[in-house]
């Protein structure tokens, strides 16, 4: 009988896997992932994601050697590896989720379409999220068309994982040893997600049995915030627990909840997991959005590469105790909750103006569960290029004194600030050089602008690109004085910022 080979991807998992469960009814299964190092060497992939999913991939071969049979793992480029079966296997019908990933997948996948149709190999892709394919049907569709198709996805019934397979037996090739490094990170991640279904699927318990019950009003803060998010979303990123099986477990533990309060947290929550394919379904329309901005008004934004700014941003030394203290936290555990994510972005951004493009690396290589679709969008909406009404620029002082009253987030993870009493900590930039000495602080630096001023100039700047004027420094300065005149005036012109 012709072979049927399951393509394994960002979908690590046996249960609720369609190319798995219908290549199993059509004849011997044969499991395969490939090392892409191509891939690995990305400016958005990293080594401590590959440590997920060498992980995942561990425990999905233990489980494919339960039902009888194994994982291939190849290593080099998916069309060589395909050939390689080719070779040994003859003619086989291949199988694999569809993907919405960045430019290179997507290059790949054309490559491999071409492959498959150059050797008449059948390839059936099938839907992983509940995104649509063509896109097309997204970009004309009204949001609520939209979520009416994501409800129909996510109630379809979950496929169980076949009871019965039978597994080609190849002897001719044998898997690759899974490696312990693919590319350097500049950083270790000691506090990194463990990978595997396993752990998904624990996590997934622990959240709807306890955790879940003050989501809501946990999930801002960076000290409540790890232990009240699901923390879903590495294993939703890679496939070790599928987001449908996610939905029918909290449909199923909201339908008896006997808490109000409580289930309104678990609705809140459901509506993230619709969020999830929402965002990828944008990128799924907009695929440039991985490199060019959502509205190309703003490529007018000046922009420039800044090495100093930069540098200091990205390893926590901006001089603004809650961004450096959420960049630390993040390099060390691989995980950061939304709000922190945003004010990262904001901050990079907005304040010290640097490309969202290089932010965006940065942040995807330090994130485990990074996931294109959830993370060119967001950035660009972090950072203000999709043309959106409301500009979300953060004010880490604010932030700060709102989610870290006590400091005792700022001062775990800024030790040079352990001693700085209340008064000082979010602003230790106006301290006393004695008492900076004093409190051993005199290392942690000095903000490089000041974030009032920035921020008003960001405001400014895209004010006046929204409103088709370039944004020179002429312009701006044109504009404060005009603001200055309209707000006597009580002018209305600036409520697009009301709010934040
Ligand atoms: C700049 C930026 C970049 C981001 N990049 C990623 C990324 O690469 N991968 C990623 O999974 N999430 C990303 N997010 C969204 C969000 O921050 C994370 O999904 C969330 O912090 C993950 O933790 P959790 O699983 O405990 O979330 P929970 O609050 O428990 O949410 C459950 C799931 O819902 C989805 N979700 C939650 N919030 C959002 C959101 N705002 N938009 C879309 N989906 C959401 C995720 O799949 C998440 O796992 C990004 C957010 C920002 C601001």
């Amino acid at each position: 009988m012709t072979p049927q080979v399951v393509w394994f991807k960002r979908d690590l998992r046996l249960s609720d896997h369609q190319p798995f469960y219908e290549a199993s009814q059509h004849g011997p299964v044969l499991c395969l992932y490939v090392i892409e190092d191509d891939y690995w060497q990305l400016p958005a992939t990293s080594n401590r994601q590959w440590l997920f999913v060498r992980e995942s991939l561990l425990e999905l071969a233990q489980q494919l050697n339960e039902l009888g049979g194994s994982l291939l793992v190849l290593r080099g480029s998916v069309d060589e590896s395909l050939e390689r079966l080719r070779a040994t296997l003859g003619a086989f019908v291949l199988y694999s989720h569809q993907e919405t990933g960045n430019g290179w997948t997507y290059q790949r996948d054309i490559q491999v379409a071409t492959w498959c149709r150059q050797h008449a190999i059948p390839w059936h892709e099938y839907a992983q999220h509940g995104v649509r394919r063509p896109a097309s049907d997204f970009g004309g569709a009204c949001q609520e068309d939209w979520h009416q198709h994501w409800e129909s996805w996510v109630q379809q019934p979950l496929l169980p994982v076949p009871s019965m397979v039978r597994f080609v037996q190849l002897q001719a090739i044998s898997s690759v040893e899974l490696p312990w490094q693919l590319c350097l990170d500049e950083y270790d991640c000691p506090g990194r997600q463990q990978g595997g279904r396993s752990v998904g699927l624990g996590l997934l318990d622990s959240f709807l049995a306890a955790r879940s019950q003050y989501y809501q009003s946990t999930i801002s803060s960076p000290l409540t915030a790890e232990q009240g998010c699901s923390r879903l979303s590495a294993h939703l990123a890679y496939g070790t627990v599928g987001l449908r099986e996610v939905v029918a477990r909290l449909d199923l533990t909201l339908r008896y909840h006997p808490d109000r309060q409580w289930s309104k947290n678990l609705r809140a929550f459901r509506s993230r997991l619709s969020w999830h394919c929402y965002f990828i379904q944008k990128l799924e329309a907009n695929p440039a959005a991985e490199s060019v901005n959502f509205n190309r008004r703003y490529d007018a934004l000046q922009r420039p590469w800044d090495e100093i700014r930069f540098t200091a941003w990205s390893q926590g030394r901006t001089g603004w105790p809650l961004v450096d203290a959420s960049m630390r936290y993040l390099i060390w555990h691989g995980w950061i909750n939304f709000r922190m994510r945003a004010m990262l972005v904001s901050v990079a951004c907005y304040t010290l103006k640097l490309p969202w493009k290089l932010v965006s690396d940065w942040l995807a290589r330090l994130f485990v569960d990074f996931e294109p679709g959830i993370h060119y969008p967001q950035i660009q909406m972090q950072s203000g290029t999709t043309g959106q009404q409301v500009l979300r620029i953060y004010n880490p002082l604010k932030q700060a004194q709102e989610l870290d009253s006590n400091a005792f987030f700022v001062r775990r993870w800024l030790p040079e600030l352990a001693n700085v009493s209340d008064m000082w900590i979010f602003e230790p930039w106006k301290m006393p050089a004695a008492m900076k000495l004093r409190t051993g602080s005199q290392l942690y630096p000095q903000p490089l602008v000041d974030f009032v001023s920035a921020n008003r100039d960001a405001k400014d700047e895209i004010t006046w690109l929204r409103q088709g004027v370039s944004a020179t420094r002429a312009a701006i300065e044109h504009v404060n004085q005009a603001k200055e005149k309209s707000d006597a005036a009580g002018s209305a012109q600036y409520s697009l910022f009301d709010g934040l």
